[in-house]
């Protein structure tokens, strides 16, 4: 059966409430699924559902870097794009390309609205992850880990 679908006043309402991730943010890495490193961290909190913050690297441009705040495992309640090219479909006709922004779950346009950020948000992994969690509401206080090597598929050698 699907889940009902989250509110924007329940993901602003989650979004505002403190929460906290224990641990370090640590890198997964399949170089066969492509150049990306990887990382899942539960958060904690006082709601209902499940809340994960999902990360990801583009080892080939490591100033490619995307963080989410997902509840239940499907919606993308926030997120940050930092150096990612796409365009606004709903809203407003605002474009990053390629550009830092910010995403915000919104009844009318789910997880696609985004905006640019007040502030200035660093291309640094670790840097622009505490930016993140603070503007989520999120304390952590534990180790961005260093990134993994980008291994060189056949593809790239030859
Ligand atoms: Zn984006």
């Amino acid at each position: 059966m699907p889940q009902p679908l989250i509110t924007e006043a329940e993901a602003d309402q989650i979004s505002a409430a403190p929460k906290s991730i224990d641990g370090d943010l640590k890198w997964e890495y399949d170089p066969s699924t492509g150049p990306f490193a990887k990382a899942v961290i539960p958060v904690r909190h006082d709601f209902a559902v499940e809340l994960r913050v999902h990360a990801t690297v583009n080892l080939k441009e490591p100033s490619r870097i995307t963080f989410a705040l997902v509840a239940s495992r499907n919606f993308r309640i926030r997120g940050l794009c930092i150096n990612r090219s796409h365009g606004n479909k709903h809203t407003n006709n605002e474009k990053w390309r390629p550009g830092t922004h910010m995403h915000r779950w919104t009844n009318k346009c789910r997880d696609r609205f985004a905006h640019t950020p007040h502030q200035h948000i660093s291309m640094d992994v670790e840097r622009a992850f505490i930016v993140f969690c603070k503007e989520c509401d999120i304390s952590f206080t534990g180790k961005v880990m260093a990134l993994p090597v980008l291994q060189l598929g056949l593809d790239d050698v030859r």
